[in-house]
């Protein structure tokens, strides 16, 4: 991927890498990861944590590892491991053949173990998981010391060993870091390195009863990668004492790591725990459901790669957490999808409109532009004839003021084609509602004809009765309705915050005849109503199903505007 540096914003981690290099610190190398726990799908935030690392490695001409840190097996699964995969590729990084998992150091992790225990700086504590947070103390007590604490060396190897032959159930012995039961850092204070599960393992099987906790196995296994810098979010920047100390007492190569903000948006929640929640109890109709701020459903909805990482350098890398509103999001979307999304006419609500002069059986073919912003994409052929639906709001038998769109005895363009005037209302006789339009057009003013200069209005989207296809179309809105989801009272969640009306399913549109076999996943803007693609699961040869991506409407373009007065 071609990057313009020219473009890019610097922030704090860019100088740090910058300056390491100039003082050729590493040996000139800059070497990344992005290090997912595969216990669910990526989210929006993690494209943020995404594009930091690989896009520093293709700066700096270094290189970038996918490391999945495996090393809690109750909840993981290979199915993430393979979504991973993919959402990565379609962001479009490449990780080579630098594919790693932290259970491929589980052997070399215990052996770094045992090294800890042979220097006293690691021993095997009986202490229960209720005991052991007892004992730790709070952020204004000291912790007491664990009556293991000092066991004899040989002990500690010997139970260590017992621990991984299998001999203890779950949770009846761990084995702990010797550090400082009084240090102010909570983390310092005899943190767990290995505890006992007996889990099956989604790589290593029922090879191992035992497994490193996050904080024994991140450092060591950036430093058994070569690692460089390691890029993670503030909530580890507590953690970097014991990141620093274990590989200080072990003695080995040892990375920088280095905390940045995590990416939060409104009315969204961005934590696997709570997306699985939604996707467990049925809020959503799956994790790549068109709602989900998650990667696969960014991309089901229609939001292009490009866009995400045209949003994450925007967004920029702090080191105060804080709050991007999603319209900056829709914004980059919008822009993106204005460049390369084709036009073309689709009604979400029929109004059949039968324009009485019209010759009877007459079709023609009428010029349309397929991209305003770019010629080369060229014009495509948009049948009209005597019988067209357009979209029901588009007609009020009764126009308030302002209303310049159709109504009795109004004239209004038809987008390519004639100005047409309403003459008559047929209702339906039970609920009184406009079912059909009677209307006349005038010939003289086809588009790009020299009558056609005559004002009206409003020009309006339509397709024509007998050439349209039907088709379904699915509009979302955001899945939270409160700002932030999280804001609730004790003793709920963020369920309580769902938008009720986040998705609204119409069946019966009518679009183009030009759609007529549209790939999954394609890209078009409706004239008039927004963004759509092709939904890549549920559209198919029989029923084209379209998701809207987003709205026409910019109400990021309107804060920025506010901004600057
Ligand atoms: P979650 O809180 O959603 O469960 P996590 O941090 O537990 O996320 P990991 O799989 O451990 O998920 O994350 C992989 C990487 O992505 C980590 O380096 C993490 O710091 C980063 N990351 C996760 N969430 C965000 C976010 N919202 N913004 C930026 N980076 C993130
Ligand atoms: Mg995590």
């Amino acid at each position: 991927m071609s990057i313009n540096e020219a473009e890019l914003p610097s922030h704090f981690i860019r100088n740090i890498v910058a300056q390491d290099l100039s003082e050729n610190k590493n040996g000139g190398r800059v070497h990344t990861r992005f290090p997912p726990e595969p216990n669910g799908y990526l989210h929006i935030g993690h494209a943020k944590s995404i594009c930091l690392n690989f896009g520093l490695a293709a700066e700096f001409r270094g290189l970038c590892n996918l490391r999945f840190d495996d090393t809690n097996p109750s909840k993981e699964d290979v199915e993430y491991v393979e979504s991973i995969k993919s959402d990565v590729r379609w962001l479009g990084f490449d990780w080579g053949d630098r594919e790693y998992y932290a259970s491929d150091y589980f052997e070399q992790l215990f052996q770094y173990a045992v090294q800890l225990i042979q220097a006293a700086k690691a021993y095997v504590c009986d202490l229960s998981a209720d005991q052991i947070r007892e004992y730790r103390g709070t952020l204004t007590e000291p912790g007491k010391n664990s009556p293991f604490r000092d066991r004899p060396v040989e002990e500690n190897l010997e139970l260590f060993r017992r621990m991984q032959a299998g001999e203890f159930p779950d949770g009846a012995r761990t084995l702990r870091a010797k550090i400082d039961m009084a240090s102010p850092n909570l983390n310092m204070r005899d943190p767990v390195m290995v505890r006992i599960l007996h889990a099956a393992h989604h790589r290593t099987g029922d090879q191992w009863c035992v497994y490193p906790t996050y904080d024994f196995a991140h450092g060591q296994s950036d430093s058994i990668e070569g690692i460089t810098h390691s890029i993670c979010t503030l909530e580890f920047e507590d953690h970097r004492p014991l990141y620093d100390w274990f590989l200080d007492q072990l003695g080995i190569h040892h990375p920088q790591q280095i905390e940045f903000a995590r990416l939060n948006l409104t009315h969204t929640v961005l934590s696997k725990r709570k997306l699985l929640q939604l996707v467990q109890q049925g809020h959503v109709a799956g994790w790549d459901d068109p709602r989900m701020p998650t990667l696969a459903g960014i991309r089901r909805r229609g939001y292009t790669p490009e866009s995400i990482r045209t949003f994450c350098d925007r967004i920029g890398v702090a080191k105060r957490n804080s709050t991007v509103d999603i319209a900056m999001l829709d914004h980059c979307v919008r822009e993106d999808l204005n460049r390369r999304a084709p036009r073309v006419m689709a009604v979400l609500r029929p109004l059949r409109v039968v324009i009485t002069n019209y010759p009877e059986n007459q079709v023609e073919e009428l010029n349309a532009v397929n991209n305003p912003e770019d010629p080369a994409m060229g014009t495509r052929k948009v049948p009209f004839s005597g019988v067209l639906y357009i979209e029901q709001d588009d007609f009020r038998e009764e126009p308030p003021k302002g209303f310049f769109r159709l109504s009795p005895g109004k004239e209004v363009r038809l987008r390519y084609a004639y100005i047409i005037k309403c003459a008559d209302v047929v209702k339906d006789p039970k609920t009184g509602e406009a079912i059909e339009l009677r209307c006349t057009y005038d010939r003289e003013t086809k588009s790009g004809s020299a009558e056609s200069g005559r004002k009206v209005k409003a020009t309006l989207h339509w397709v024509s009765a007998a050439h349209a296809i039907e088709a379904e179309a699915r509009l979302y809105d955001h899945l939270f309705t409160a700002e932030n989801p999280d804001d609730v009272d004790e003793g709920v969640d963020c369920t309580r915050n769902i938008n009720p009306k986040s998705l609204e399913t119409l069946t019966s549109c009518r679009v183009e005849p030009i759609l007529a076999g549209a790939a999954p996943g394609s890209r078009y803007q409706f004239e008039r109503l927004g963004y759509f693609c092709v939904d890549a699961v549920d559209s198919s040869e029989r029923k084209l199903v379209f998701n809207r991506t987003i709205t026409l409407r910019d109400s990021w373009a309107k804060v920025e505007k506010a901004g600057q007065k």
